[in-house]
């Protein structure tokens, strides 16, 4: 196939969109890739549109590969599933919630599991039926807080979702594992530089739930590995469980050696190493930041409960205010934390946590001194003293200690060095929770009904296409793996002479003819600006038909080491096929 750059649907831009911050932004822009038309919604024209097409067809080909069956779902969708599974709820903000004409409601689907579980409710019925393993490539819709970086972060994006229905515990481990293993020969095929990592903590049951982050300095993951061993974890996965036995059979009441009256880092570290971390501090640690938290049972949001500040106050009152809601921001008095060492105030989620360098959480029930308790609702606050000897009994449990850069692994091999990533891809074990709330059961040998668990499991396609083109990229522009490249050989036709124009047009065509597609620059434009958009654009190979021509030859080069060539015109063809 040739395309040609006379008549291609595309205009390259020299300067970077205003807007963007991430180099797959501006390159994706500028290269006439995708275009803006709304906050978090982006067109793809021709060359963009291909490369999601090559994503699309290698998770297909690798979905396929498994087992799994493709099926396509709509994107608008009734309220009532989500009700009953309380997502409708429960998804807050990011669902896309609307009303048809006759005010019935509706959401824009950010996943969808009620469904699939509906629809394999709808077919089967019997143990014979299963396993099964279920996917779609779909427009999916979430009202993202910020929309941010182009297509990394849309409103509406690409998500390859697929959900496998197992009879049995061992059933579901197999299907994740073939998830797992099939996700892996995605990223490869991709050429990604990617990481495995625990999305849960140990506590919460092995391996539930696992991510797979891009690495890359742009992402708003960070994890954790180890120097020596396979470790790693999103720093959001809590990695030292704390056995919540231990936390409140431990310390019921009070130490009373550690008062709001007299914070020392001695007594700090003493009631720390007396807390269950699972490590031993000492005063030269830096504890300046030491959190209470708890959380709901079955929620995902912790409460602060509590700030350490021991002897030297240095409390960066500003990044602190940051990691706020503005109204918790508003309840922040410095004044407080010159009288109380365990300063509580207000709620802050794991990211916010980790940019304010919080490191230690520590179980409430066993953290002397005055508290304020934030119940689960916000609205809720009340104190509790626990030198009054009164019972301090928050509505959450404590699950694990933080683990962060520079500490020992948990697996006590190696130490832990921090790093971003996006994530591009995340598996999960769900188990009964959708089929419960659908009775979804499979009639079992015996006649009795089996209860179905399941796993899902995400892809983000397009979001892909921006993760390719933050590893693959130079000051130049673009640089595209094969796999994705939206061409082969980019042939820049250099020279206003009847026989490069010949040259270039019999090259392109042998080399369409021999299977590989062609972009060919057949513009009437200068040379300078063909192999500036040859750069941009970034296929993988660039051949130039230019004066050489006229000595029998062509230069070949390859984009992504910009490494050049001159190649006698009879070998190009054998060389690049
Ligand atoms: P993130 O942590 O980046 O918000 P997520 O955990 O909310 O992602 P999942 O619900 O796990 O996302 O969805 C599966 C995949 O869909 C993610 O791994 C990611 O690659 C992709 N994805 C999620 N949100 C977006 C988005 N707003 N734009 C593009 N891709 C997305
Ligand atoms: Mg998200
Ligand atoms: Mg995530
Ligand atoms: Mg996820």
């Amino acid at each position: 196939m040739i395309t040609r750059m006379s008549s291609l649907f595309l205009r390259t831009l020299r300067e970077d969109p205003a807007d963007a911050e991430v180099p797959s932004h501006k390159l994706l822009v500028r290269a006439g890739y995708v275009r803006r038309v709304a906050p978090g919604g982006y067109s793809w024209l021709p060359l963009g549109l291909r490369v999601l097409r090559r994503i699309e067809t290698v998770v297909r080909e690798e979905m396929d590969a498994i087992g799994a069956q493709e099926i396509q779902f709509p994107a608008l969708l009734p309220k009532e599933p989500y009700e009953t599974t309380g997502r409708w709820t429960d998804y807050g903000d990011s669902l896309f919630r609307l009303q048809d004409r006759k005010g019935v409601d509706y959401a824009l689907g950010p996943t969808h599991e009620e469904f699939f579980a509906l629809a394999v409710k709808g077919e089967y019925s019997s143990y014979k039926d299963y396993p099964v393993a279920l996917y779609q490539i779909q427009t999916k819709y979430r009202d993202e807080a910020r929309p941010r970086a182009g297509i990394l972060r849309g409103r509406e994006f690409v998500m390859k979702d697929s959900y496998s229905f197992d009879l049995d515990d061992e059933g579901l481990e197999r299907s994740y594992q073939a998830h797992r293993a099939a996700y892996i020969r995605i990223f490869d095929r991709l050429g990604l530089d990617y990481v495995v990592v625990a999305a849960t903590s140990g506590a919460m049951g092995g391996s539930a739930s696992e991510e797979f982050l891009a690495v890359s300095p742009t992402g708003e993951d960070t994890y954790v590995r180890s120097t020596e061993s396979g470790f790693a974890a999103n720093v959001e996965a809590v990695v030292t469980p704390v056995p919540p036995a231990q936390a409140i059979e431990g310390r019921p009441e009070a130490r009373p050696h550690h008062t709001p009256d007299t914070p020392t880092i001695e007594s700090l570290v003493d009631f720390l190493n007396g807390a269950g971390l699972g490590r031993t501090f000492t005063a030269a640690d830096t504890l300046k930041n030491v959190l209470v938290k708890t959380r709901a049972p079955g929620t995902k949001d912790w409460t602060l409960l509590g700030i350490g500040v021991p002897g030297d106050r240095e409390v960066d009152m500003k990044r602190l205010e940051a990691a706020l809601e503005p109204d918790e921001a508003a309840l922040l008095d410095e004044k407080d934390f010159a009288t109380n060492p365990f300063l509580v105030k207000g709620y802050i989620g794991p990211k916010s946590l980790r940019d304010n360098g919080v490191r230690y959480l520590v179980d409430p029930r066993i953290v002397p001194g005055t508290a304020w308790v934030t119940g689960a609702d916000k609205a809720d606050h009340h104190v509790v003293d626990l030198l009054c000897g009164r019972d301090f009994t928050p509505d959450g449990t404590i699950e694990a200690a933080e683990v962060w850069e520079g500490d020992a692994s948990p697996d006590g091999q190696g130490t832990l060095i921090a790093a971003r990533g996006i994530e591009i891809g995340h598996i999960f074990q769900l188990g009964r929770k959708y089929a419960d709330a659908f009775e979804l059961d499979a009639l079992g040998a015996d006649s009795k009904p089996i209860r179905i668990t399941m796993g899902s499991y995400g892809v983000g396609v397009s979001r892909l296409v921006a993760v390719i083109a933050e590893q693959h990229h130079d000051e130049l522009g673009l640089c595209w793996p094969r796999t994705v490249a939206p061409a082969d050989v980019h042939v820049v036709l250099a020279g206003k002479d009847e026989s490069i124009a010949e040259g270039a047009e019999k090259l392109a065509a042998e080399l369409s003819e021999r299977g590989l597609r062609v972009l060919l620059d057949d513009r009437k434009a200068s040379p300078g600006v063909k192999f500036a958009d040859a750069e941009l654009v970034g296929v993988p190979t660039i051949l130039v038909v230019g004066r050489g021509l006229a000595k029998g030859l062509v230069e070949v080069k390859d984009r992504a080491s910009n490494e050049r060539e001159e190649v006698p015109v009879d070998e190009a063809v054998q060389r690049l096929v």
